[in-house]
């Protein structure tokens, strides 16, 4: 099962260039249609599911607006052991 991973966008540096979109693997992210950032400009958004935390929106995005968070998740340990 890929990771699970959110991002947050910082609105006063996101200009709305879409190169992250283009670039996102599992092509979860889009313009926010619906909000304008302070300089005036469509904040990308993730708009579905799938989002793995591969950070590739984050590199690719010539503002550095992209913060990427991917789930940790705990190494199983052994609770009895047999024979
Ligand atoms: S690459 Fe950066 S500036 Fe361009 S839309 Fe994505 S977050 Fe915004
Ligand atoms: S971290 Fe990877 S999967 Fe998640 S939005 Fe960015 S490019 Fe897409």
């Amino acid at each position: 099962m890929p990771a699970k991973g959110w991002i947050q966008v910082n609105d006063l540096y996101c200009k709305g260039c879409e190169l992250c979109v283009a670039a996102c693997p599992p092509k979860v992210l889009a313009l926010n249609m619906e909000r304008l950032t302070p300089k005036g400009y469509h904040p990308v958004h993730i708009v579905k599911d799938g989002c793995t935390g591969c950070a590739i929106c984050a590199l690719v995005c010539p503002d550095a607006a992209i913060t990427v968070y991917r789930e940790v998740t705990k190494a199983a340990v052994p609770v009895a052991a047999g024979g």
